[in-house]
């Protein structure tokens, strides 16, 4: 079964937490495999970028998670301050998360002090076992924790069949929620983090860079690649406001380019989700059933969205189920 036919957001209740781990049982179940010899892996041909001021971003193809690239489908990146290393994201798998430490490795010896979960799909923080063994903060929502316990032994059962146990890793929960605004002293230069309403997930984190001016949106923002919603889409659209009044220029996309100007790549994310909202609250007005409505809603949208076939009548579906009840 192919990951790409899931959803991520599609198995809440599914089983809980057999797979949780405290850092030190992580550490002596061996997740922690970075002292292994480095595999071949297929992400070692994709490049990280330098985007200046300590920033780098690993951007990342619009795929489906693979053995070939270990699940390494979402952006991931790090800051360099002047004292430590914050990571934002730390990728899709064990093995990808190991790439991305070795990334951070050829270019600073510096503390790894903080890891960031922007949310519960495992191409976002499915990586974290590979940082283990640096002792960091994982920061999370404060509804993390909980996303977790509903999906996250289905989500590692799910990668495991596709990506294999040993790339894997196990499944590392937030030892720093955040209940709603927290700031992270890298020693030069502050990183805000803002605990969002559900929107794309019920635990979206946003980080601003506030030295550089850069947003880090993680999954509140798309770009190429079509939103997948899995959370709240009115919720969604105000937290869209809530991240355009930060006032960022530029952003790294959880999908899509390494960086963007923020004010154009949001507003077609907004075109896209309003047009989603009107045409679903206009197919429920009409009595036009689910299944059609998962066919025809905002199905003129489809230009300039990869993957749009394959998301956008399961955005309707998502949709529907929470619109209807207006
Ligand atoms: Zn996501």
């Amino acid at each position: 079964m192919s990951i790409n036919k899931l959803t991520w957001g599609s198995y809440a209740g599914q089983s809980a937490g057999s797979l949780r781990f405290t850092r030190r049982e992580a550490l002596a179940l061996g997740f922690c495999l970075c002292c292994l010899p480095a595999r071949g892996f297929a992400t070692e041909s994709i490049s990280l970028k330098d985007i200046g001021s300590g920033l780098f971003i690993r951007e990342a193809p619009h795929e489906e998670a693979t053995r070939a690239n270990n699940g390494g489908i979402a952006n991931t990146g790090f800051i360099i301050g002047r004292d430590s290393v914050l990571v934002i994201d730390p990728g899709g798998s064990l093995a990808d998360g190991q790439w991305l430490r070795s990334q951070i490795r050829k270019r600073t010896n510096k503390p790894i002090r903080h890891v960031v979960l922007s949310h519960v799909h495992p191409d976002h923080c499915f990586g974290a076992s590979a940082f283990a063994e640096e002792q960091p903060e994982f920061i999370g929502h404060h509804a993390l924790s909980r996303a977790l316990d509903a999906r996250g032994s289905y989500y590692h059962e799910r990668l495991v069949e596709i990506l294999g146990p040993e790339s894997v890793g196990g499944i590392v929960y937030p030892t720093r929620e955040i209940e709603d605004v927290a700031e992270v002293d890298l020693g030069d230069r502050i990183v805000r983090i803002t605990a969002h309403d559900t929107a794309h997930t019920d635990c979206d984190l946003s980080m601003f860079d506030t030295s550089t001016g850069t947003l880090f949106p993680a999954d509140l923002l798309f770009v190429d690649r079509v939103p997948s919603l899995d959370g709240s889409l009115p919720g969604w659209l105000n937290e869209a406001k809530r991240l355009e009044g930060i006032g960022a220029a530029r952003a790294v996309p959880g999908h899509g380019p390494a960086i963007v100007d923020f004010g154009p790549a949001m507003a077609k994310q907004v075109r896209y989700l309003t047009v989603l909202r009107d045409e679903t609250r206009k197919a429920i007005a009409e009595g036009v059933g689910i299944d059609k409505a998962g066919r025809v809603v905002a199905a003129g949208e489809a230009e300039g969205w990869a993957l749009f076939d394959d998301y956008n009548g399961r955005n309707v579906i998502q949709a529907y189920k929470e619109l209807e009840w207006e």
